[in-house]
Parts: structure tokens; sequence; C-alpha cells
């Protein structure tokens, strides 16, 4: 039965993916009322996702959980391609990310799930499972979602919100009549998780092998058990067996290994497609319910995160009555739909670099890219991107207020705050900002002669933290100098950590903007649980 003891949260949330926990785990951080079910009876226990990048793991930090992440994964090193006598490249990871989480994580996503619904239950939510959602309606003040439980009983629950984050084939996406628009990959893949015996495997390495017109890739999963990845040459859609993973494995590998244990064998079909809109009145769609793309790259469950991070500090602004609702809900599609197209857009052009048949590509594969890959400035582009640390949100109502400038330096308006180190003035220790960042609110930033004044009045203390950087606390100008600040300044963070405004201390008018559209109305400061 559709448990009703929840009648009427501030947001429902549909699915617990990585999206729907990390969402529900953001609303619940600023307060909200949240309620997220998922029709799934049990956890999925196979795992799409392997790989956590440096702006999830620094979203994981404000979710309060990166403890629990750091200590169950492991740090991936590099991707290599090719084996032995046939290695083609390596490709160092994590290196000259600008980040507190300089490296990938190497984790499967039933773990991760689990670490985040633990965190969720601390919060004092638990998933509703084995409830589907059936249909929805809106009108002006909410939003009612047709629920149905494992015994086929329904109930119509009410929400203020609800977020979509069920995966590929929406239901939320479909009830609302948003397009999905995009290709289908003619081939079909092969994926097998499963202990190799017969070679030295890095376990934080990802292998890539390219021989006899074909390629396989090998991604460490944990407890030395591998994921075996191929393209089946006929593109038929039988089921995947065991035998068909090795025959490939022996064709296009190392050879020398063989495959036993099999704990997943599935074939599928890889899709690129990005829904039409994020939003639809009081509706909202992230993570795979808003875009799917091939998982070269391992950007999927990592966009999905920060979709939720995104949305979900300005639903819970709005909720709280504080802002422009209309500026704040609407900027979540502007700021994210572009990132989407970027990530689905990349993970192609991956896909088929690494797995084309086409004369082009081969020769791409084994004459160019061993010189390419070894190029410093393209591993550090392939870096950033793969970290999204690099991610610049350029459109919008939101970060229009803060005139982002062309360009977009790190830490100038619309791109990630950076970590910076300072000296407590209370204690004299040594501090970073990053936790300083998990707090329920804007961060303001105040650099040299404005860090010794009265907080400017364009704001007050109930709306922002106030971090100061002065002569004490920043000695050797090190922090000023990392937001590219000379003499005095101010910069604005976003409780997601990006850049909201910045200014000298002679122009405060952006904040005062800023402050009048997103921040009016606060009364109180608000600690995050
Ligand atoms: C082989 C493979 C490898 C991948 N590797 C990576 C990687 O390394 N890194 C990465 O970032 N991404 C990777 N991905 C992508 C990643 O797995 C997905 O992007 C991720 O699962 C999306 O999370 P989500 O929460 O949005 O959706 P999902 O994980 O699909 O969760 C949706 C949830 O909604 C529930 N649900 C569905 N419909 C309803 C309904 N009507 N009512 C209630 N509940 C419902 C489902 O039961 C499910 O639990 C990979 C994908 C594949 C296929």
């Amino acid at each position: 039965m559709v448990p009703s003891h929840i009648s009427s949260p501030d947001v429902l949330i549909v699915g617990a993916g990585p999206t729907g926990l990390s969402l529900a785990i953001t609303c619940r951080r600023f307060g909200l009322a949240v309620r997220i079910i998922d029709r799934a009876a049990e956890p999925s226990r196979v795992s799409k996702a392997l790989a956590v990048w440096s702006a999830s793991l620094e979203a994981l930090d404000s979710m309060g959980v990166i403890e629990d992440f750091l200590a169950a994964g492991e740090r991936m090193h590099e991707l290599a391609i090719g084996w032995g006598a046939r290695r083609l490249a390596t490709m160092a990871v994590g290196v000259g990310i600008d980040s507190p989480y300089p490296f990938p994580l190497l984790l499967p996503q039933s773990r991760t799930k689990q670490l985040l619904a633990q965190r969720l239950a601390a919060l004092g939510v638990t998933v509703e499972r084995g409830v589907e959602l059936t249909g929805l309606a809106q009108d002006k003040e909410g939003v009612s979602a047709t629920l149905c439980g494992a015994d086929g009983q329904e109930q119509v629950a009410r929400a203020r919100y609800l977020v979509g984050c069920d995966g590929a084939r929406s239901r939320v996406r479909r009830s609302l009549g948003v397009a999905f628009d995009g290709t289908t990959e003619p081939a079909t893949f092969l994926l097998c998780d499963a202990r190799i015996e017969g070679g030295a495997m890095d376990p934080a390495s990802i292998q890539l092998c390219w021989q006899r017109r074909g390629t396989i890739a090998l991604f460490p999963v944990e407890h030395g058990v591998w994921r075996v990845f191929a393209m089946r040459q006929s593109g038929t859609d039988e089921p995947a067996t065991l035998a068909e993973l090795q025959a490939q494995l022996d064709r296009h590998g190392p050879g020398g290994l063989r495959l036993r244990d099999p704990s997943w064998l599935s074939t599928f079909r890889i899709n690129a497609r990005l829904a039409a809109r994020y939003r639809v009145e009081r509706c909202f769609l992230a993570g795979d319910a808003a875009h799917i793309h091939s998982p070269a790259g391992g950007q999927g469950m990592n966009t999905g995160i920060q979709d939720a991070v995104n949305l979900g500090w300005k639903l819970a602004q709005v909720l709280h009555g504080e802002g422009d609702a209309a500026l704040l809900l609407d900027s979540y599609s502007d700021e994210r739909r572009p990132v989407a197209a970027d990530v689905v857009k990349g993970a192609t052009q991956k896909l088929h670099l690494a797995f084309g048949t086409g004369l082009f590509l081969r020769f791409a594969r084994t004459a160019a890219i061993p010189i390419v890959a070894r190029l410093p400035f393209v591993q550090r582009a392939l870096q950033h991107e793969l970290s999204e640390t690099g991610v610049v949100y350029r459109d919008g109502p939101l970060v229009a207020l803060g005139q982002p400038v062309r360009g977009h330096r790190r830490t100038e308006v619309g791109t990630r705050a950076c970590d910076i180190v300072f000296r407590d003035s209370a204690t004299g220790q040594r501090r970073t900002l990053w936790p300083l960042l998990g707090w329920a609110g804007h961060t303001l930033l105040l650099f040299g002669t404005l860090a010794r004044q009265p907080l400017p009045a364009e704001v007050d203390e109930h709306q922002v933290q106030v971090l100061r950087l002065d002569a004490d606390t920043d000695p050797n100008g090190a922090a000023a100098a990392r937001y590219g600040i000379s003499g005095s300044g101010w910069v604005l963070i976003r409780p997601d950590q990006v850049v909201a405004a910045r200014g000298k201390a002679n122009d405060l008018s952006r904040l005062g903007v800023y402050a009048h559209h997103v921040l009016r109305g606060r009364q109180h400061l608000r600690a995050a649980a």
C-alpha cells in the first residue's frame, strides 16, 4: 500500500537513483519536507556507473557524505591505451585539476546509492520502495501525483513541486509531454562484470585495447572484478554469453586473460537524447530523465548529481519565500540543459573514436592517438572536461544578475568557485574555504580594505555567510590572487559552489541587484543539517 502519512511534502521526488537521492539530500539539508519514491522493491545490485569525478566529489562534500565516499572508493590513476609492448599511450587522470578532490574516484553505482541513501536516512527520510508514479496533473498551488503501490492500490498524493528523477524511460517526462529527441547507435554493445585471471591488472587504471579491427575496454569494478565492454559486430540483440565476451577479449584484448564468475552479463543499445525542456510549471526533470548518452567518459551519473545540487537550493529558496521564484526556477534549465547538450555530444564523439570501425577512425586510433594523447594540453583539456570542474553557466536570468564577462576564466561569474587556504582570525589555525561552502546559503568573500569594514549595506547578516580575507587572514594575498582580486573586492558564491557575482570594492551595485532578486525575504541564517 502507498503510505499516506506524508500527505503534502514540499517536493515529491520520483526515482531513487543517484540523482533522486542527491536531490533529496540537498532539499533536506536546506530544511524542506521531502518525499522520495521508487517503483523498485529493492535497490538494483548491478552498477552502471563506476567513476565519480571531481565536481561531483565537491558536491558530495556539501551533502556531508564525502568522507564515506573517500573511504569506500579507489582513486583512479590512469587511462592506458594498449597493453605491454603494444602500449600506445598512457593518460594520467586527475593531474592538474583545480579541486579539493583532484581525482576521479572509482566506486560502483550500487555503493554510491547505498551511501547516499544512508545519508538521507540520517537526515530523516527513507526511500518509499515499491511505489510507482503512474500519472500526474498540476495546478497553480501544486502537483497531484497518482502513485501505485506494490499491491496495485492507487492513491493521489499532493506536493508543491515534483521532480522526475526516474531515468531514461521517465514516466514524468512522458506525462508532461516533453520531447526526448536524439539518436540510437546502430550497434549492440556487450557488457560483462567478471573476475579476470592471467594478467597483472592495475585495479586503479582503465585499459583500452585496439587490435584486429576492434576495441575492448576494461574497467576495474571492485575486489578483483572487472567490467569488460565491447561492441558486437553483427548488430543483433540476442543475450550476451560469457563465451562471446571471452572471444571478444581474446581477439581484441591483450591475450592470455580468462574471464570467470560473471556477476552481470548484458547487451544494450546506446541512445543520445536530450529533453526539450527541463521544467513544465511545477514539474522538473533531472538526471537520465533529462539526458542520456553513451557511457564513454563516464559522465551520466555525475551530470545527474550536479543537476540535483543546482535545482535543490533553488527549490529551497523559493519554498522558503526568498527571492524571485520565476527567475530561480527558470535558471535551472537555462544552466543545466546546455551542460547536458555538451556532455551528450562529447560522449558520442568518444564512443565513435573508441569503437568506430571506419578506416579513418582505425587509422586515427593507431597512428594519431599515440602522439596526440601524449600532448600535455590534450591531457589537460580531457581531464577538465571529464572532471566537470570547468563547467561554466553562461545562460539564464540568474547568471545575468552577476553580469558575466566573456572568456570565463575560473572564478568569474558562472564558473565553479576555487578552494582557498586562509588563517582563522579567532584561532590562528590554517583553514580552507570548501567546508564552509557546505552551509545552507550564499557565502560572501570580502577582500582587502572591504574585509575590515562593516558588512556592505547591499546585504545583511541574515542573507550571507561572510568570510573576511585581509592582511591578517590572507597574509600573503594568495587567496585574493586565486580569485583574481588585486587590492579590495568581493565575490559571492552560491550554495552549489558557483560564483554568483563579483566586483571591486567601489562597485557593489551587482551585489545589491543579486541580493534583491535572490536573497530578498531571508529572515535568518540557516545552518545546513
Ligand atoms: C554501462 C554503463 C556504464 C556507465 N558508467 C557511468 C560512469 O562511469 N559514470 C557516470 O557518471 N555514469 C555512468 N553511466 C550512466 C549512469 O549509470 C546513469 O546516468 C545514472 O544511473 C543516472 O541516474 P538517475 O538517478 O538519473 O537514473 P536511474 O539510475 O536510472 O534511476 C532512476 C530510478 O527511478 C525509478 N523509477 C523509474 N520509473 C519510476 C516511476 N514511474 N515511479 C517510481 N520510480 C521510478 C527506477 O526504479 C530507478 O531506481 C553508465 C551507464 C551505463 C549503461
